[in-house]
């Protein structure tokens, strides 16, 4: 029985699946690269030693998405796939709920036909909103403030329904918070489109000679440097999460709620100063005005995850920005 991975040749998903068969599990990826290279497959591929069925497909695609099940025994489902970009969602809202929204309503529909009740979903510290204080628990209030936002929230609104509805269903909400990092073989990493939106990308970017220099988004926040705070985690120790919560599913059905942080946040300065110990120059940047929407701090309570998972984030700044580091100078243009 294989893990199917829905967006599997992404920037999370591809670690998950190395993660996955480097812990003996099958699995079988699908993905319409709207985000993404098929190369990344075949370098997860490559790292772990084994072939990594693919198929190319849209998850909207019912039939498409119906013939993977009907050719793959599927035991459980990690979904990763959708579009993620804030600022792209609040010029294009439809685009963002027919992907992410609709795409999941076909996902599971086409689960409950094949008998398939396990589902690992990628959430988002967006989820809490603007949040009145740090560090953030599983219990603070949800709201959305852009589109991307809404249609996570809506999505995990579903899925908290669909389990009252039916019981049998094992479902993990993870909300992430900042993921980072990449496989230390420097093989697979974050390969964004166009200018990042992103922080550490954007820094790596920056590293590299891609672009010119950092613009640090607001220094007058009510912080220890005046720059925005923020949970920075390991792509790998986010991917463990993952397995540890499908462990979990097996021994309970419901719905299960889990922060993947590592509970201590980094200002943008720290960031700034830790990649440049890691690349071994120093990262050209200047001061801006703050980026509208973006809160002075955002870092998890993950004590709930350690408590109930047995897990918790071990990889630390210098080695995340080294990982980084290490993908970005081999493949100083991403996958292309
Ligand atoms: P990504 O864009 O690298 O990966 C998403 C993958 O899904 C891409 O390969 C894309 O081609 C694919 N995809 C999108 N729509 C699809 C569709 N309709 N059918 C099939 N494939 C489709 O993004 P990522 O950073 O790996 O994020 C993975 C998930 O985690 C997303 O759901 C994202 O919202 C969520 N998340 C990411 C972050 C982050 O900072 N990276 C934070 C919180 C939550
Ligand atoms: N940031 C910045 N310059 C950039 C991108 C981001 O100063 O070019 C800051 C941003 O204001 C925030 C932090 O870096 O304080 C993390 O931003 P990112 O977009 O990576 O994540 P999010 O805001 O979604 O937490």
């Amino acid at each position: 029985m294989a893990i199917l991975i829905t967006g599997g040749a992404g920037y999370i998903g591809s670690h998950a699946v190395l993660e996955l068969l480097r812990g003996g599990f099958d699995v079988v990826v699908v993905d319409n690269l709207s985000n993404s290279h098929e190369a990344a497959i075949h370098r997860v591929a490559e790292l772990a030693g084994k072939p990594v069925p693919f198929h190319k497909v849209d998850i909207r695609d019912r039939d498409a998405l119906d013939r993977v099940f009907g050719t793959t025994p599927i035991e459980a489902v990690m979904h990763f796939a959708g579009l993620k970009a804030v600022g792209e969602s609040v010029g294009q809202p439809l685009r963002y709920y027919d992907n992410n929204i609709f795409g999941t309503i076909v996902l599971l529909e086409v689960m409950k036909k094949h008998g398939v009740r396990t589902l690992v979903f990628s959430s988002s510290a967006t989820v809490y909103g603007d949040p009145a204080s740090v560090p953030i628990t599983e219990d603070f209030p949800l709201s959305a403030v852009n589109p991307y936002g809404r249609s996570k929230l809506f999505i995990e609104d579903m899925l908290r329904d669909l389990c009252r509805a039916e019981p049998e269903w094992q479902i993990a909400l993870l909300r992430y918070f900042n993921p980072s990092g990449a496989d230390p073989s420097g093989r697979i990493g974050e390969d964004p489109n166009g200018i990042p939106n992103n922080l550490v990308p954007y820094i790596a970017q920056v590293a590299v000679g891609r672009l010119p220099e950092l613009a640090v988004y607001g220094s007058d926040y009510p912080t220890r440097d005046g720059t925005g705070v923020r949970d920075y985690i390991h792509v790998v120790d986010l991917v463990l999460g993952h397995i540890k919560a499908l462990e979990k599913l097996a021994t309970r059905p419901g719905l299960v709620t889990y922060n993947l942080g590592t509970g201590r946040g980094y200002s943008v300065l720290e960031m700034v100063e830790a990649f440049g110990r890691a690349a071994g120059r120093p990262i050209k940047h200047r001061l801006a005005p703050r980026r509208p929407g973006d809160a002075a701090e955002c870092w998890s309570d993950a004590s709930r995850a350690e408590r109930e998972l047995g897990w918790r984030a071990t990889r630390g700044l210098d080695e995340m920005c080294r990982d980084v580091w290490r993908w970005q100078s081999n493949n100083p243009k991403g996958y292309a």
